[in-house]
């Protein structure tokens, strides 16, 4: 008889004999069969959980059974038979995973040991220790061994493309502290013999036209002549003089203000109060433009903006000159924009002109260093292309934004917003 986990088990009784998988004690167990006139099945296979056997068995001897004695083992787990014993069963607990064989002897009274008797069993393993499970530790191990590699890659390469990219801002803020010390020393160096080629050009020119012009008798034609030549180009030489002079210095602001140098004197500043500063420094331009029409549109009330005076009115003197630089007749329209219409955290000013427009593909280039429309070349007071660039630069700073709407022949408009100051509304 074999007792599974201490419960004593009818085998003949087994409800699924037909499958031989019949449920005991909440687990599935398997057989092949009974043995008949005996309770033990035949070629049982238990699961892990039902790996506590007790055996019984008994040997006859008519003469004298109360001198049989017994003895057994399982190979594999008892490396010899157990004491001779009177009992006539033996009990396993916990018997480990795999094919088992019960070897049971008797002796009677003639102290001999008889042929031992074998019992095949097998407890089947864990669903921790299958072959399924096994594959599957395998499988993660590698799994995780692949992650680990994965891993360590991916945060060398990191950190890599890191350290490059470090390097690189490193090598290009240097490059750029180089570029602008650079332009400085060259754009100092420049500018003061510079201001004496102008200003002795202005002297001649002076002269000329005071003392020498109106002294040469009018019978002295060629003399006349080469002097007058001489009076125009002494005036494009105070020109383009002037021109170079506007360039080194509009170089030197920009790099001023792109390498961070720049000190900015932030302050509460009223919207009309720029707009009107603005005005009056451009009013020269005007008086040679007769057929411009200056205009302004400005709505209250308006709230104040954080701003650095001086540098937004240098934004307006410089769109307001290319307004006026771009257009034949009409007009000009320097404004702010409804704060109704608008959130209040900023103030949107725009400078409007009738002028010739900016080409679509153009939009997003007069922003860029050197970049001027080439049609508008022609016949126009050249600039250097730098104007822009340095207002954009200047709205950065503000936490601003500057941008231009344009219809070729049509005219243009350039927009800037600059935040407001709060509860600051006149
Ligand atoms: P600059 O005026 O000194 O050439 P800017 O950076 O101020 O340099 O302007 C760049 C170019 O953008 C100008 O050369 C011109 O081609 C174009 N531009 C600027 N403002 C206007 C405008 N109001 N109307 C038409 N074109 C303009």
């Amino acid at each position: 008889d074999v007792n599974i986990n201490q419960q004593f088990i009818d085998f003949h009784q087994l409800t699924d004999s037909v499958n031989r998988h019949p449920t005991v004690l909440g687990n599935k167990i398997s057989y092949d069969s009974v043995a008949s006139f005996y309770n033990y099945p035949v070629g049982l296979t238990l699961p892990y959980r039902l790996n506590h056997l007790t055996f019984f068995f008994s040997a006859l001897d008519w003469a004298a059974p109360h001198k049989i004695k017994y003895q057994y083992k399982i190979d594999g787990l008892d490396q010899q038979w157990s004491e001779p014993q009177a009992e006539p069963f033996a009990d396993y607990r916990n018997i480990p995973p795999g094919e088992h064989i019960l070897r049971i002897r008797a002796m009677s009274s003639t102290q001999k040991w008889g042929a031992p008797v074998e019992y095949r069993f097998r407890v089947r393993p864990p669903w921790w220790e299958t072959t399924a499970a096994y594959l599957f530790y395998g499988l993660s191990a590698i799994g995780l061994i692949w992650l680990g590699i994965n891993w360590r890659l991916r945060y060398m390469r990191l950190s890599y493309e890191k350290d490059t990219a470090e390097t690189k801002a490193r090598l290009a803020a240097e490059a750029n502290e180089a570029k602008s010390n650079f332009l400085s020393t060259i754009s100092h160096e420049l500018r003061t013999p510079l201001t004496s080629i102008i200003g002795f050009a202005k002297i001649n020119k002076k002269n000329l036209k005071e003392k020498v012009l109106p002294n040469i008798p009018d019978d002295h034609k060629k003399m006349k002549r080469s002097a007058q030549r001489n009076f125009s180009n002494l005036d494009i030489m105070i020109q383009e003089g002037q021109r170079l002079a506007d360039l080194i210095n509009e170089l030197l602001d920009l790099s001023k203000i792109e390498s961070g140098k720049v000190v900015w004197k932030m302050e509460s500043v009223q919207p009309n109060d720029l707009i009107q500063h603005a005005i009056n420094a451009t009013s020269s331009l005007f008086t040679q433009k007769t057929e411009v029409e200056l205009k302004t549109e400005i709505p209250s009330p308006l709230p104040s903006v954080s701003a650095d005076q001086n540098r937004i009115l240098q934004v307006l003197i410089n769109l307001i000159s290319n307004a006026v630089k771009f257009t034949e007749s009409g007009q000009i329209l320097i404004g702010v924009e409804d704060t109704k219409a608008q959130t209040e955290e900023r103030v949107t000013f725009f400078v409007q002109d009738s002028g010739m427009g900016i080409p679509k593909n153009y939009l997003d280039q007069v922003f860029e260093k050197f970049k001027q429309v080439e049609d508008h070349q022609s016949g126009k007071p050249k600039g250097t292309g730098l104007g822009l660039p340095i207002c954009k630069e200047i709205l950065e700073a503000h936490r601003g934004e500057i941008w231009v709407e344009s219809e070729e022949g049509k005219g243009s408009t350039f927009f800037f917003t600059l935040p407001t100051i709060e509860k600051e509304v006149i």
